[in-house]
């Protein structure tokens, strides 16, 4: 029996290293879905608790109408109504509910690491979802169980005691084997709440840290949270298909180490491939602004050309393919953490030149590092015009406004290709609000 229910997007190719590669059965525009999956299992980190639904995971600061109470059994495990509540319940938790606070307060709980925390209870509801036996499950559980192992062999962790018996403690510790290669960081809005279990994803999709395609979540209600698979190029017929399974903002050698150390392989996609032989040297936290300083202007010519205007060309690929050596600095760590700090500094104090130039040039390396509709850039572009249109309220300059529309006009082009994601607000909502505020204050001129 095949547990694989491949979409007819995709094909599987045998390939020496990786496992298998998927590839497009056909041509693939940009912003297409190639491939949906509910979550065979997720859970929320416990910064989310109470804020979001245990089951759904929609969130009642983005929908204030929501009404996220407590489950009277555990008192650990909240839902927004009664029919996620309902579902939660026949899918895993009626197992583990009754043991539930026992087992989060018992000494061995406590003496475990955060992650191992959370993997403790992503393996409960697995492990309870797999002892329920429900039809709508099981080619899930048997895709996540053809998976490949992590390289490192794991020592056991326990799970919440099931009122009903579990499968062997072997075959849980296999389960378990399968996490830390193969289970996915759920974001929404670009930021992390929890952890998933995508059995198909992980099945079918390679890495690349310079990818074709990126996960999208969507949350609605009385649903399991369910995973999008968006192109975020075009892609041929007959192309790999491929996810980050990281930032590939992380410098070269902590990626190649983390995808060693996690996934047991070498990485030599484009962007590994170019940023191999640059041979980058570690310089120092406090020699950054120093050496930005010194090369921005060049930098931004070198990016931008005659500058930023709302008509932007975006790049066809990753700058860093022709980029010049001089520049090859600014990719290393840790250019990217010291400068979206000392943005989000200036953002918030000023000088609000600063933080526009600082910007400015975050926007140039994400554009020589990340493929130039990769959501995080429209992100970053949606943070810029804020700045702006903040100075414009304070200055009443109307420059401000016309900075604030440039970004937000690149932002959305960008955004659009990842698409509607999360529950509602989030990144492209904000940057539609935006530009009808700058309407109206157009308007009112
Ligand atoms: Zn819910
Ligand atoms: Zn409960
Ligand atoms: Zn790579």
């Amino acid at each position: 029996m095949n547990p694989i229910d491949i979409p007819d997007t995709l094909r599987l190719v045998d390939h020496p290293i990786a496992r298998n590669t998927a590839v497009a059965t056909r041509n693939l525009p940009i912003g297409s879905v190639v491939l949906t999956e509910p979550v065979l299992t997720s859970v929320l980190f416990p910064d989310k608790t109470g804020s979001r639904c245990d089951y759904c995971h929609r969130s009642d600061h983005t929908e204030p109408e929501l009404r996220i109470r407590k489950c009277t059994g555990c008192e650990v495990q909240w839902y927004c109504d009664e029919q996620c509540q309902k579902l939660h319940w026949d899918s895993s938790h009626r197992l583990v509910c009754k043991a539930y606070l026992d087992f989060v307060m018992s000494r061995v709980y406590l003496a475990l690491s955060d992650d191992q925390m959370m993997d403790c209870l992503v393996l409960s509801q697995l492990v309870a979802e797999i002892t329920l036996r429900r039809p709508e499950s099981a080619t899930a559980i048997l895709t996540f169980e053809s998976l490949l192992p992590s390289p490192h062999e794991l020592e056991a962790i326990p799970v919440i005691p099931m009122r009903r018996d579990p499968p062997p403690l072997s075959r849980i510790a296999a389960l378990y084997q399968r996490f830390p290669n193969n289970n996915h960081v759920i974001q929404i809005h670009l930021r992390p709440i929890g952890v998933a279990i995508l059995p198909l994803t992980s099945r079918l999709l390679n890495h690349s840290c310079s990818p074709n395609a990126v996960l999208r979540y969507i949350l609605s209600a009385s649903q399991k949270p369910r995973a999008e698979v968006v192109t975020i190029r075009e892609i041929a017929e007959g192309d790999e298909v491929s996810i980050p399974y990281l930032d590939p903002a992380i410098s070269y050698p902590e990626r190649q180490s983390r995808l060693k150390d996690i996934y047991g392989f070498e990485c030599s996609c484009k962007l590994c491939t170019i940023q191999l032989p640059m041979n980058i040297r570690s310089i120092a936290g406090s020699e950054v602004l120093g050496l930005v300083n010194a090369l921005e202007p060049a930098l931004h010519q070198f990016a931008f050309g005659e500058g930023i205007t709302a008509d932007f060309q975006l790049p066809e690929e990753q700058l860093c393919v022709r980029l010049p050596e001089d520049f090859r600095l600014l990719m290393d760590d840790p250019v990217l953490s010291v400068l979206t700090t000392s943005f989000s500094i200036a953002s918030d104090e000023g000088p609000f030149e600063m933080a526009m130039s600082t910007g400015k040039t975050i926007f140039a390396i994400y554009l020589c590092i990340y493929p130039p509709c990769y959501p995080q850039i429209g992100f970053h572009l949606l943070e810029m015009a804020k700045v702006a249109w903040n100075e414009y309220t304070k200055e009443n300059k109307r420059g401000d406004v016309e900075t604030a529309n440039t970004y937000l006009t690149i932002a959305r082009r960008i955004l659009d290709v990842y698409g509607r994601e999360g529950d509602s607000g989030g990144p492209l909502d904000e940057v539609n609000e935006l530009l009808e505020l700058i309407r109206t204050s157009e308007e009112q001129e």
